[in-house]
């Protein structure tokens, strides 16, 4: 359909006259409109092969929440020159920083949080998705087998956990079973290893509990789970052992372009510069472009609640289950915004169930409402008859950064010559980092060739970052041997998540220098257990007090600002 007639259907259907501008890369859109979900919408109608949308249409009468900046000003960074400037630390930022080390370079890496992971990269489900969802070739597609693929291999070297246990898509009909065929015939043409359909005798095999309700399942045996925060840690610390610098608390707040090429970096400790910068500002990545004057995409935050149960609630699968369309939802079977979620054991043995997918007009609003955990739990529970509301633990949401196109941006600018773009990485982001990382990186070093920098590589890269100690997953001997070499390693602090005293101060001991409440529980996941933190942060607050040689009221939640306790009133 023309342009022309888009806009006519735009002004019938949504009552808003939009203005369209195109270049050689984009297409511009501009008007004013009352609904969030209606300008999401009409961006998606004007996407076209081979361009970009950026959406420029105003939600009228709502100011957008101030991003988050952080309040520490100093100089801490300034004058400083780096070969390459690394923007964002989730996923995409801290595995391109990683490969980057690979050689000789000096790679820093800014985050604007106290952390790495306070992103999507923090907020997901930690599903290695097999790709069958996928229809057509696509980056999401490439890289998203080509990093499943690579995950045992990736997460041997960081020292982080990995199970590959397959996910089981249910049907409750046998028509559905029998247009099954066709993904799995799907699947074989884009190399997704062992898809294959389970009768009802095999399925309720392999999880008994589905078996009133199930005809037969679709199985993708390669699917498997990560800790996608912990997976994020690992890849960042690889980086710093290999020679990166992360700087935490730090935002690039603008981008000095002259004769197209980024000259200066501006950040709230400074200004640098570098040869090269990487964009992986998730869903800044268009606010990070435009500060380059090189907005070509737009991304639309798409937010994604996540219940977490009760593991010892009734009826519970052991194995990942999703539901399978049902003969009203066929025709939409792979064109949701969700991969379909379900109940998903995590690589730690959690249960979540979720998530949605609901269009909101601010980046950062990852708050959770009750009417998405009743959709969440209504959409999902039926996996799991008996599951109760109450048996939901915790809840947390992420915000996905997909563009118009709904697929990723890996490339380097066409516009200002040293800028690479890793935009849109939604899921299947923590699929695909250990695959587009190796290409963005690869990216990043051909283009500092061709400038005729003799880029080396780095002889003492070691791939491997040492394994942290977890005490659950011992022996009883092991763990004997451990306290004798270490006392504090048979102290239990966390009672939920049995995490030992010699954890967490192994995890205050990180090479990011990060000494908060929420950094332990990234780490070790203490405080993520029943009581949510109930008995053991008032504990984890003084050890970290002891470890940073402060006072308890310095110790932060998180972010600088968040601090646990404002004042003593009886020692302690
Ligand atoms: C609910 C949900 C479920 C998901 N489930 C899965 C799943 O099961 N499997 C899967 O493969 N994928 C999943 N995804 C997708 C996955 O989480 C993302 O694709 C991935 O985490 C994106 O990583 P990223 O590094 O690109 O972005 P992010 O993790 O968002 O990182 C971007 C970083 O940039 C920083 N930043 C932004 N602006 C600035 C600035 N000016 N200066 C400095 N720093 C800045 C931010 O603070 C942030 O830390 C899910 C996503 C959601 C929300």
């Amino acid at each position: 359909m023309s342009f022309d007639k888009i806009v006519k259907y735009v002004k019938k259907r949504y009552g808003v006259d939009v203005t369209v501008r195109e270049d050689e890369r984009s297409v511009f859109l501009a008007g004013e409109c009352d609904n969030w979900a209606s300008i999401v919408a009409i961006g998606k109608l004007f996407v076209t092969e081979g361009k970009h949308v950026v959406n420029d249409i105003v939600l009228k009468g709502h100011d957008e929440k101030p991003e988050y900046l952080p309040q520490l000003q100093d100089n801490a960074l300034d004058n400083t020159d780096w070969d390459v400037v690394v923007i964002g630390g989730g996923i995409s930022g801290c595995s391109i920083a990683r490969e980057l080390t690979r050689n000789k370079l000096k790679v820093l890496l800014v985050e604007k949080h106290s952390d790495v992971a306070r992103g999507a990269s923090g907020a997901n489900n930690g599903m290695v998705h097999a790709g069958i969802d996928l229809k057509h070739q696509c980056l999401k597609l490439k890289y998203g087998v080509a990093g499943n693929a690579i995950y045992g291999e990736v997460c041997k070297d960081l020292g982080v956990d990995f199970r590959r246990s397959g996910q089981y898509v249910i049907f409750d009909s046998r028509l559905i079973r029998f247009f099954a065929k066709g993904t799995v015939k799907r699947a074989e043409r884009h190399g997704i290893p062992g898809v294959r359909i389970l009768n009802k005798k095999q399925i309720a095999e392999a999880e008994p509990r589905v078996e009133s309700f199930a005809v037969g399942a679709l199985y993708a045996p390669s699917t498997g789970y990560v800790s996608p925060y912990q997976l994020t840690i690992a890849y960042a610390e690889n980086a710093v052992q290999n020679g990166a610098i992360v700087s935490l608390n730090t935002a690039v707040l603008g981008l000095d372009v002259t004769d197209g090429k980024i000259v200066r970096v501006r950040t709230n400790r400074g200004r640098f510069t570098a040869r090269c910068v990487v964009n992986c500002a998730g869903v800044f990545a268009d606010k990070i472009a435009a500060m380059a004057g090189d907005r070509y995409f737009s991304i639309h935050p798409r937010r994604g609640t996540d219940l977490m149960l009760d593991p010892k609630a009734e009826g519970i699968p052991t194995q990942t289950i999703s539901m399978g369309p049902t003969l009203k939802s066929l025709s939409r079977f792979g064109k949701g915004s969700t991969k379909g979620g379900g109940v998903i054991k995590t690589a730690d043995g959690n249960y979540l169930l979720g998530p949605d997918a609901v269009e909101i007009p601010d980046r950062e609003d990852s708050s959770t409402s009750i009417e998405s955990m009743n959709n969440v739990f209504d959409k999902h529970s039926c996996v799991c008859p008996t599951l109760k509301k109450n048996d939901i633990i915790a809840f947390f949401s992420g915000v996905r950064a997909p563009t118009y196109e709904e697929d990723f941006i890996i490339e380097r600018s066409a516009k200002v010559v040293n800028f690479v773009h890793v935009a849109g990485i939604q899921s299947p982001g923590i699929t695909a980092a250990p695959a587009f990382s190796k290409d963005a990186a690869a990216i990043v070093v051909d283009y500092l060739r061709s400038t005729g920098i003799d880029v080396q590589p780095n002889e003492r890269f070691d791939p491997v970052r040492p394994r942290p100690v977890k005490t659950k997953k011992l022996t009883m001997d092991e763990w004997d041997k451990l306290i004798k070499n270490d006392p504090d390693f048979g102290k239990i602090i966390c009672r939920c998540e049995e995490i030992s005293l010699g954890e967490i101060k192994q995890a205050l001991r990180n090479p990011l220098g990060v000494k908060t409440i929420d950094g332990v529980k990234r780490r070790v996941r203490a405080g993520m257990g029943r009581c949510q933190g109930g008995f053991c942060m008032p504990l984890i607050t003084k050890i970290i007090a002891e470890e940073s040689a402060c006072e308890i009221t310095d110790v932060t939640k998180d972010d600088p600002g968040s601090n646990i306790a404002v004042g003593k009133i009886k020692e302690v």
